[in-house]
C-alpha cells in the first residue's frame, strides 16, 4: 500500500491547501484574488440554479415580479430573462453574474449581498442596469442595503495568499455542492 493511501482525507485536504498556497505565491495578490473571484462567480449562479423549480424576484420593466424557474436556470434579477446557468460556449452564456457595485476592491470583491445572477444584456451592454439593480437590492436587502456597500467599498482591506486560498476551498465546495444538488434532481 502506498503512503499517499494511507492519508486521511482530512489529511490530504490539509496538504493541498498547502500546495495551493505555495503555488499561489508566485502570484501577485490581485491575480490570485481575480482567479478566486472567478470560482466566486460561478458558485454565485450554481447556487440560485441549484434552488428547487419555483419562483424568483426580479425587476421586470420596472417593477418587481416573480418569475418561474426550473433546476439549473437562473433568473436575470434586472430585467426577469430565464437562462441556464452555465455557458457552453466560449464567452460564456446568457446568464453571467452582475455586480451591484462594480469593482474589484478587496473591500467589497466577495460581499455576498453584491453580486447576482443577471444576464449578458443588462450586465454589460447597460453597465449592470444600475437602477433596476438598485430597486431589487432595496427589495430584497431593505433600503439602507445599497448605502451599506457604497460605504464598505471605500474600507481598506486586504487579503493574504492564506486567506484567498481558503476562500477559494469554501467556494469550490460550495460550488461542487450546488452541481450535485443540480445532478440529484429527480
Ligand atoms: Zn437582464
Amino acid at each position: 500500500m502506498s503512503t499517499r493511501s494511507k492519508l486521511t482525507p482530512e489529511e490530504r485536504a490539509r496538504r493541498a491547501r498547502i500546495r495551493m498556497i505555495e503555488t499561489a505565491h508566485q502570484w501577485e495578490l490581485g491575480t490570485h484574488a481575480g482567479k478566486v473571484a472567478t470560482v466566486y462567480q460561478r458558485m454565485v449562479r450554481a447556487e440560485s440554479a441549484a434552488m428547487p423549480d419555483g419562483y424568483a424576484c426580479a425587476i421586470v420593466l420596472g417593477h418587481v415580479q416573480e418569475v418561474f424557474r426550473q433546476v439549473g436556470q437562473c433568473v436575470c434579477i434586472t430585467c426577469g430573462k430565464v437562462g441556464p446557468w452555465k455557458g457552453d460556449y466560449i464567452g460564456g452564456g446568457v446568464i453571467e453574474t452582475g455586480h451591484f457595485i462594480a469593482s474589484r476592491r478587496a473591500a467589497i470583491l466577495f460581499e455576498p449581498s453584491n453580486a447576482h445572477p443577471q444576464c449578458k444584456h443588462c450586465n454589460r451592454h447597460l453597465g449592470g442596469n444600475p437602477a433596476n439593480y438598485e430597486l431589487w437590492m432595496q427589495h430584497v436587502y431593505g433600503p439602507d442595503e445599497p448605502d451599506r456597500l457604497h460605504r464598505l467599498k471605500h474600507t481598506t482591506r486586504k487579503f493574504t495568499h492564506d486567506e484567498l486560498v481558503d476562500l477559494q476551498i469554501g467556494y469550490r465546495d460550495r460550488l461542487k455542492a450546488a452541481e450535485e444538488r443540480m445532478r440529484e434532481k429527480p
